[in-house]
Formats: C-alpha cells, structure tokens, sequence
C-alpha cells in the first residue's frame, strides 16, 4: 500500500537542521519511497493522501533506556546514585517477575510512542517479554541483554549464555533487534567483558554498557590496574565494533581521544545525569571529535520521564552553560542528537531522518498552537520544537508507516487499563 503525507514542513533531522516547507512525504512497505518539496514530488498515482496541517519529523530514537522501570517512577527521591540503587531499586528488582516487565514495558513503550518516540534501546530483564510488549504496542527496539550481578540472578555466566541465545535473532521489518548488555566496567569482570565483545563483534551487534556515569565508579578499577574505565576497555579489547557506552560524564581527554580512535558512540542522558547529580557530559568536546552521540533518556526512575523531546532542550541547555556558551549545542544539532545522531550512534542508519530509503517512522506535531507562533523564518519551526516544549503537542505517529498513535492517543493498546495494572504491580514490588 502506499500512502502521500503531505505537512506544513519536514523536519528532516540532519546534522545541518534542515527544514523543508510545503513537503511530500511517499511510504511504501514500511520505507519512505520519497520526501521532499511537494513542487518536486513525483504524481501521487493511487496513494492515499493525508494532509497534515504541522510538521512531519523523524521518530525520536531514545538511545538508552531501562523503561521497564516506569514501575518505580520517583520512588527514592532525592537520594544519591549508590543509595538509590542498594536501598531502593535493586531490592525491587529482585522481586521483578517476567509479566511485570511485560507489562510495564508496554506501559512504558505507549508512553513514548505518545511522545514521539518511535525506537529504543533497552537494557532490562526479561529481554524476550520486551520484544512481546513491543510486539504489542507497535514501537521498535533494541534490546541489550542485561548482565549485572544482583542478588537473585543467576550466576553471570548464565546470564551471558541466555543473552547469546537470542543472538542474530531479529525480524524482517527490523523492529525488535537483539544485543549485550553488560551493566558496567565496574559490576561485570574483564575477561566476560571481553567474550561479551567478542561475540557482538561477531553477530554484527550492539554492545551497551554504562561508562564514567559517576565521578568515583571507577576508582576502584584505577587502582586496581592503573588505567581509566576507557583504557582499560581498549586493553582488554571490549572496544571496536558496534559498542554504545551510556553516560560518560566524566572523562578526560586521553578518554575521548580513545572513544574517536575506536569509534565508540555515546548515549548522553542530560535528565537523568541532572536527576542524580553525576554531572554534565563534555557533548560539545564529543562532538567536535566526531564521535558519535545520541540522546537516551536512562530508565524513568531516574529521569522521571521518558519525554526525549523535553530532553532535547535540556541537552541543549546544559552543554550552553557547561561551556559557558550559546553556541555550545544549537537548537539543530540538540535535535539531531534525539534523531539522525541517535540512530548513528546505536548503529541504526535505517531510522532517524526523513529520507528516500529510511523506515517510515514519523511523527506529526501539530503547530495550531501558541507555542509555535511566530514564524518569520521556517528555521523557527525547528527551534520551536526545541526550546516550547512540543511532545504535548505530538498528534499523530507511524512507525514502519503503521499509524500507532492517531490524534493524540495510542491506537494499539489500552492506556487506561495499563495505567491501573502499573499502579498495582508497583504497589506490590515497593512492599
Ligand atoms: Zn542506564
């Protein structure tokens, strides 16, 4: 089937920020057959047409995500990264069974889709009942296997041969896709770093892990071998392929330096750095090493949301003051960071732009609204999304060109028997 949006402008989610007024956008099997200026388009032949009165962007790509975690949304406020995590989290997690992941990961997958988020990459348990919920809700993912040594779990061993079982397992449309994920340098021991790497490099996947999130985490390891979190990663050769490293908040130069040499990409996560106070990320210094950066939200415990958008503007935001600058992040490049940026740095050059080629995972903002006025220059429209916080203001989304979310509400599934079934599990895991 094909279908012709057309839409006041295409945002198109590129590094340079391009905006396209009056534009035509062709789907076709799931892809974007052709975008561009409707005075450029090819004849519409026996598309339908849907005419959209706002602006038609790429679907956000949340690089980093524990969503499942919107069961313990703002519980142990106000407490430091260590004891969030012993007194709080991981006791909960410990009394996490399969259908609550399942569960609040549909929860958690129509929340996004209602904010424009289209893609994620998950780093939870249950890998399969994350596949299931997103099979569910419509939305794509990546899902990084988790090994971290909680009380509870099998030995992490155990965990790896069950990650490596769902190995090369991926479907056709490429919406559920499968990869590592071993928690940290700090929490998984080298030499199962190492095999972890290994067999990523091998299948082609994505290897996820937490990096320098906290200024201390690596004290231990630096110690120990006399080498940061990123050296000793390049000596024991976890780096190189498609490897993700979440936060890198604290890292030096030597460390970038490393990350470009190996081609390491970042999930930067401003809201939940903010949140626990672990600090701000050199992005800008990132950036103008070309390494690779995408925008992750971290798990909504920690956030508290799972708003990408409102995480744009706080990325943006925080690079300006770190650096003492308003150039530092540019609406454009915040953006590109949630869209374009995001599905380089997770390795997924099939999502993030609306280009000929790309999935057909697009979102509708409408800009009937006060917070999109005034437009002197089509730039603004971009800027607009940025800086007046507009995921409110998301109507309508497609992912692989199946409409999910239709005027403001998500269309495969039940919210509202969620939202009760949530606060009933989350109930019962906090006792
Ligand atoms: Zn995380």
């Amino acid at each position: 089937m094909r279908q012709r949006l057309t839409a006041r402008a295409v945002v198109v989610g590129d590094r340079a920020g391009t905006v396209v007024p009056d534009a035509v956008v062709d789907v076709e099997d799931g892809r974007i057959a052709w975008a561009g200026p409707a005075a450029d388009a090819p004849p519409a032949g026996d598309a339908e047409v849907v005419a959209l009165p706002g602006l038609l962007v790429p679907g956000l790509v949340n690089a980093h995500s524990h969503a499942p975690m919107v069961l313990f949304r703002g519980q142990g406020e106000g407490l430091p990264l260590d004891r969030w995590l012993r007194e709080v989290m991981w006791p909960r997690e410990a009394r996490l069974t399969g259908d609550d992941v399942e569960v609040a990961m549909t929860a958690a997958s129509a929340e996004m889709l209602r904010g424009g988020v289209t893609a994620s990459v998950e780093m939870y348990f249950s890998p399969e009942r994350i596949a299931a919920a997103v099979g569910a809700t419509g939305a794509r993912v990546v899902v990084a296997a988790p090994m971290v040594p909680l009380p509870g779990m099998p030995p992490l061993e155990e965990q790896m041969a069950a990650a490596v079982d769902l190995a090369g397992r991926a479907d056709a449309d490429g919406l559920v896709e499968y990869g590592l994920g071993p928690h940290a340098a700090y929490t998984v021991p080298l030499p199962l770093l190492r095999r972890a790497a290994e067999i990523t490099r091998e299948h082609g996947m994505l290897l996820h892990l937490h990096v320098a999130e906290t200024a201390t985490e690596g004290d231990g390891l630096l110690e120990a071998h006399g080498l940061s979190v990123p050296a000793l990663l390049a000596a024991h050769d976890v780096l190189g392929g498609r490897v993700l490293a979440a936060h890198c908040v604290h890292l030096d130069d030597a460390d970038l330096e490393l990350w470009a040499e190996y081609d390491v990409a970042v999930a930067h996560c401003p809201a939940s750095n903010a949140k626990l106070a672990s600090g701000i990320a050199p992005v800008r210094a990132m950036l103008d090493r070309r390494i690779r950066v995408g925008l992750g939200t971290d798990g909504p415990a920690s956030n508290d949301g799972l708003d990408l958008l409102a995480d744009v503007r706080l990325a943006a935001g925080l690079a300006r003051l770190r650096e003492s600058a308003a150039t530092a992040l540019p609406a454009a490049e915040a953006f590109w960071l949630a869209t374009g940026g995001a599905a380089e740095a997770i390795g997924r050059p099939d999502l993030g732009q609306v280009e000929a080629g790309r999935r057909a995972d697009l979102v509708h903002v409408d800009t009937r609204d006060l917070g999109f006025e005034p437009v002197g220059d089509q730039a603004d429209l971009l800027t607009h999304l940025v800086w007046s916080g507009a995921s409110r203001l998301v109507r309508d989304v497609w992912v692989g060109g199946r409409q999910v979310v239709a005027d403001g509400a998500v269309t495969t599934v039940d919210v509202d028997a969620l939202r009760a079934e949530v606060a009933e599990r989350a109930a019962r895991l906090a006792r």
